[in-house]
């Protein structure tokens, strides 16, 4: 019997890791990947500051789903077939050890890396997968009655032939990028950016980067996105884990509204208008011969107390005891309900994800076979799926790529 031909498009963690575990769970079967740059596993390389945030540890697929504000539905299945814990063993059997940081992010114990793309690079070579690099594919013509393989035309003229073709392309930021899918059959939803930090230009609050707050409230106005959680003052705005949270979100609006936008921030998440001018009323009884700039009664770090105070027109020097009515209020309304208007977004460390993709109607989550073309496969970023950060866009990666996998090696 003639031996069957894998192509994998892409040389990024999803293209890796359905190519060497179809070669693992079927040797009979030939596999070449593909990469059109002159680099393989480069955002592995980059990720998680050269760190590499391979999963997180949550090991419940309820949980786990909610990370994703795109594919919810789509992960809840496939994560059944290769999940979390895969993941780890997947990894420590084959030598790379992983730990586990206080926020669940996972990484090699290495602090590198390069521990992960050694290890799929010595899988591809144990398995003897040959890699093709600077093949740009460009169109790819479904097998037909008269010819019965997939012909792949690549940038530079050649042409490959394969039985199965596994699609790992990553995202793009254009939609024109994704014709050579859509050409095959594919609907595509559009391609926007996730992951992102919002510019609050020309804002006073600027001059306290650095800052970080532990329980902030974010609501961006006029939708229902809100999030509580961490937030970092920057030198152009906010980001943190609440405002990435929310860029993620609600990526698809605030496409729609070309990043200009307003967003309400309290301070003191546990607390809301009233029973913060309540504390304070508390507070001007019991310090009352205090200074006022002296005594912060919320743990906000002392910078950004002062700035809430000068915003408010109150004198730092006055006692509690003195503090008018009018700007008591004023105080509270600042510390729970405080309006920014972004203009633009940031990119976080470099690090951002596509929201937008093959459309997941259009393939089985339980093969990630297209239901379009038989035999043609998607794996990864080119999905419609994306997650958070901490680990959730790799796991996604190392799940579709491998049940990509193992149904290629099953079918003779
Ligand atoms: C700076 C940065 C840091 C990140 N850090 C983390 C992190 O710590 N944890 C986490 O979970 N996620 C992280 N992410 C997201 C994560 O890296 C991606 O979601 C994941 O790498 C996607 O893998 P992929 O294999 O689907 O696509 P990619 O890694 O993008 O790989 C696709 C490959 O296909 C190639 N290709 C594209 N088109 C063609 C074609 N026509 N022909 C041939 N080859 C083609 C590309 O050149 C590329 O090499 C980070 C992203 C960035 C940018």
């Amino acid at each position: 019997m003639q031996q069957k031909k894998l192509i994998v498009i892409g040389g990024g963690a999803a293209g890796f890791f359905c190519a060497v575990n179809a070669a693992t769970q079927n040797p009979e079967l030939k596999v070449t990947l593909v990469e059109k740059s002159n680099k393989l596993l480069s955002k592995v390389k980059v990720s998680g500051g050269g760190r590499c945030n391979v999963t997180h540890a949550c090991f419940s697929i309820a949980e786990m789903i909610k990370k994703y504000p795109r594919g919810e539905k789509f992960v809840k299945q496939s994560f059944h077939h290769f999940f979390t814990k895969n993941t780890i063993d997947w990894f420590e059997s084959r030598q790379v050890k992983l730990k586990t940081e206080s926020d669940g992010r996972i990484f090699p114990q290495s602090n590198s890396s390069e521990s992960i793309i050694e290890c799929l690079m010595r899988e591809a070579n144990t398995n003897r997968i040959e890699i093709l690099m600077n093949r740009d594919i460009q169109r790819i013509e479904k097998p037909l009655p008269t010819k019965d393989l997939f012909q792949l035309y690549s940038k530079d003229g050649s042409v490959l032939e394969a039985d199965f073709v596994c699609i790992a392309s990553g995202g793009f930021n254009k939609p024109e990028h994704y014709k050579w899918l859509a050409d095959l059959g594919h609907s595509i939803e559009t391609p926007i950016p996730s992951l992102f930090t919002f510019n609050v230009p020309k804002n006073p609050i600027s001059e306290l980067m650095g800052i970080s707050v532990e329980n902030v409230q974010v609501k961006i106005n006029s939708t229902k996105f809100i999030q509580t959680g961490p937030i970092l003052i920057t030198h152009w705005g906010f980001s943190g884990p609440a405002v990435l949270k929310l860029s993620a979100f609600a990526a698809r609006e605030l496409a729609k509204m070309n990043y200009d936008f307003t967003i309400t921030i309290n301070w003191l998440a546990d607390y809301h208008e009233n029973s913060v001018l309540e504390k304070l009323k508390s507070i001007r009884h019991e310090l009352a011969s205090k200074k006022i700039s002296n005594k912060n009664p919320f743990s906000l770090p002392q910078r950004l107390w002062e700035y809430h105070l000068t915003q408010c027109g109150i004198d730092a020097e006055i006692r509690w005891a003195d503090l008018p009515a009018k700007q008591q209020n004023l105080l509270a309304k600042q510390l729970c309900a405080q309006l920014f208007q972004v203009k633009g977004k940031t990119t976080f460390k470099e690090e951002f994800v596509t929201a937008g993709g093959i459309n997941l109607n259009e393939l089985n989550a339980n093969t990630m076979e297209s239901k379009i073309v038989p035999h043609l496969f998607f794996a990864g970023e080119i999905l419609n799926v994306d997650g958070i950060t901490g680990g959730f866009n790799f796991q996604h990666a190392w799940t579709s790529g491998w049940i990509a996998a193992r149904e290629i090696a099953s079918l003779k």
